[in-house]
């Protein structure tokens, strides 16, 4: 998909594409989970009068818009990344900084548990899910529980 559909799809809705709009939609389409800081450094050499304030409005309304998610990985800046065409979510390893993408129908039974017990309706987009790789899970087990890894070798 390329990003003129993008354009013609929400000028179709009846947005206004400015040029600024378009050049950080751009972006973030070609970055990856990019900061709004890292965004504003990629688009102020063309853009050179732009602000940090128009990269943060920027941003809000493309995620108003549909086509842009901001990932949240609990420690340092919002990332933002393209997602148009299905949600996704990240394992994000707290120990490497190990990522993998995961699929958004793996929290649907999540989503429906939540709606059935507390008549919640959960808008999970593009969420990081903190834990540890299985690199570090046997490295973290095999200084723990050394004499267990022992055993298992005999
Ligand atoms: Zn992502
Ligand atoms: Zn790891």
């Amino acid at each position: 998909m390329d990003h003129s559909d993008d354009a013609a799809i929400l000028r179709k809705q009846g947005h206004r594409l400015t040029p600024q709009r378009l050049m950080v939609l751009e972006v973030v389409r070609q970055g990856k989970h990019l900061t709004a800081e890292e965004v504003y450094a990629a688009v102020v050499g063309q853009h050179p009068y732009i602000n940090i304030a128009t990269i943060y409005r920027t941003l809000q309304w493309l995620q108003d818009v549909g086509l842009v998610a901001p990932l949240a990985s609990g420690t340092g800046p919002l990332r933002y990344e393209y997602v148009r065409g299905g949600t996704h979510h990240h394992l994000i390893c707290q120990d490497c900084g190990y990522e993998e993408e995961i699929d958004d129908d793996l929290l649907s039974a999540l989503k429906a548990h939540l709606q059935e017990r507390y008549a919640f309706s959960a808008q999970l987009h593009h969420l990081a899910i903190p834990g540890r790789c299985s690199t570090c899970q046997r490295a973290f087990e095999e200084v723990h529980h050394p004499q267990e890894h022992h055993n298992e070798l005999n």
